[in-house]
C-alpha cells in the first residue's frame, strides 16, 4: 500500500499517450525559468547555450537510447550501436553550428551483456570519438532489470553569440537541407521484414542485397561535421538550424512555429537517393512521404539569407528545398502542378 502515498487518488490521471512527446515536454518544463546568468539558453533547441569565456560558448545536449524502443539487438551490432548512440548527440551539437569537444557515456545493462559485448558497444563508441576528434570524459555504470539502456552527453564548443538556433529564421530566408531523406526510414522496414522472416521460418540468411545504402544510413549514420565545415568555408552564417532525427516535416515546423514563420516547400526539391525512392516503391510508399515523415536521417535543416544565394548553391551535397514565409502564410508543400498541400508534423514519437 506504499504506492497509495504518493498517488493523489482525486487527481484526474491523463496518459502520456494524450500529449504526445513535444506536449509533455512542454508541461514538464514550462514552469523553470533560467536563474544563472551563464545560461544563454535553456529548454527547446537541439542544445542548450551555456557562457564559457568572453570569447566562446558552450553546447550541451544529451540523448537516451532505450533497447526495444531506439534499437534492436536482433540487427543492430553493439558496435554500431555504440558509433550511432555518440552520432545522434554530435548531430545536435553541429546543429548549433558548433563543434564537439567532448562526451560522457552512461550505461544501464542486464546480466544478458558480457563483458566482450560491452567492449563492442565501446569499440563503436571510440570510432565515432576518432573520426571527431571528440574526448570521452566519463559517465555512469549500472544494471538494469532487463536489456539495455545508453545515455550520452556532448558537449560543444562555438565562438560567443556564434551559435544558430531554432528561433531565428527570417520570413525572406532559404530553406536548405543537406544529403538526401527517408534512407534511414526504409533501411529500418528492410530490416524488421527480415526479422519478420527470421522469426517465422528461422531462415538465417536475410535478404540485404542492394539495400547497402539504406541499410547504412539506418545502422551507421554520420553526424554532418562536413556540411559545418563547408558552410564555414563559405563564409556561410545559417539563420536557424535544426537536425533532422524525426522527419522533415517536424522539425521544419519547430524551425517555423520557434521563428514565428510559415514555410513554402517545393516537393520536387526534396532529396531522395535512387535507392530509397526504388525501395518506397517496393513498399507502396511513397517516397516524399518517408522523407518528410520518416525518422533517423540524422541530415541538417537549416536557413540562409537570401543573399547567400549564391553562396549556397556552391556548396556540394545541399539543396535548397523552399522558402521560408510570412506566419500567416501557413506551412505549405507545393506540388510540381502547383497544388498547394498543408504541411502536418507526423515526425516519431517516442512515447509509445
Ligand atoms: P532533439 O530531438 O534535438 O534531441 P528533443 O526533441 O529530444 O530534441 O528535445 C527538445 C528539447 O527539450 C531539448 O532542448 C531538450 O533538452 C529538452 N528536453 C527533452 N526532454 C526533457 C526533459 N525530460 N526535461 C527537460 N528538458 C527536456
Ligand atoms: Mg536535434
Amino acid at each position: 500500500m506504499l504506492f497509495c502515498i504518493f498517488a493523489k487518488k482525486s487527481m484526474a490521471q491523463t496518459a502520456l499517450a494524450e500529449l504526445g512527446e513535444f506536449k509533455l515536454i512542454e508541461r514538464l518544463t514550462n514552469s523553470f525559468s533560467c536563474k544563472n546568468e551563464s545560461t544563454i539558453l535553456g529548454v527547446g533547441d537541439d542544445c542548450a547555450i551555456v557562457s564559457a569565456s568572453p570569447d566562446k560558448d558552450f553546447v550541451i545536449t544529451t540523448d537516451l537510447l532505450v533497447e526495444g524502443i531506439h534499437f534492436d539487438l536482433m540487427y543492430c551490432p553493439l558496435k554500431h550501436l555504440g558509433y550511432k548512440a555518440v552520432m545522434v548527440n554530435l548531430s545536435d551539437v553541429y546543429a548549433m553550428n558548433a563543434k564537439p569537444k567532448q562526451i560522457t557515456v552512461s550505461i544501464a545493462v542486464s546480466a544478458k551483456f558480457s563483458v566482450e559485448a560491452l567492449e563492442q558497444l565501446y569499440e563503436g563508441i571510440a570510432l565515432a570519438c576518432e573520426n571527431h576528434s571528440v574526448d570521452l570524459i566519463g559517465g555512469d555504470t549500472t544494471s538494469s532489470v532487463t536489456g539495455m539502456t545508453i545515455s550520452i552527453t556532448a558537449i560543444g564548443e562555438v565562438a560567443k553569440n556564434k551559435a544558430v538556433k531554432r528561433s531565428t529564421a527570417k520570413s525572406t530566408d532559404l530553406i536548405c537541407v543537406s544529403g538526401d531523406l527517408g534512407g534511414a526510414y526504409l533501411g529500418l522496414q528492410i530490416l524488421e521484414r527480415e526479422k519478420l522472416v527470421f522469426t517465422k521460418t528461422g531462415t538465417k540468411s536475410p535478404k540485404l542485397d542492394g539495400y547497402d545504402y539504406i541499410l547504412e544510413k539506418q545502422l551507421k549514420p554520420e553526424a554532418r561535421k562536413d556540411i559545418i565545415e563547408r558552410l564555414a568555408k563559405y563564409n556561410i552564417h545559417p539563420t536557424a538550424m535544426i537536425d533532422i532525427s524525426d522527419g522533415l516535416s517536424s522539425e521544419l515546423m519547430h524551425i517555423c512555429k520557434q521563428s514565428n514563420t510559415g514555410c513554402k516547400v517545393y516537393t520536387d526539391k526534396i532529396p531522395v537517393n535512387e535507392q530509397t525512392a526504388k525501395v518506397a516503391n517496393e513498399f507502396s510508399i511513397d517516397p516524399i512521404t518517408c522523407a518528410l515523415n520518416g525518422g533517423e536521417d540524422y541530415e541538417l535543416l537549416f536557413t540562409v539569407d537570401i543573399n547567400d544565394f549564391h553562396k549556397i548553391s556552391m556548396v556540394s551535397d545541399v539543396c535548397i528545398i523552399g522558402n521560408i514565409a510570412p506566419q500567416a502564410e501557413g506551412y505549405m508543400l507545393i506540388t510540381p502542378q502547383g497544388s498547394k498541400i498543408e504541411l502536418t508534423a507526423q515526425g516519431w514519437n517516442g512515447i509509445k
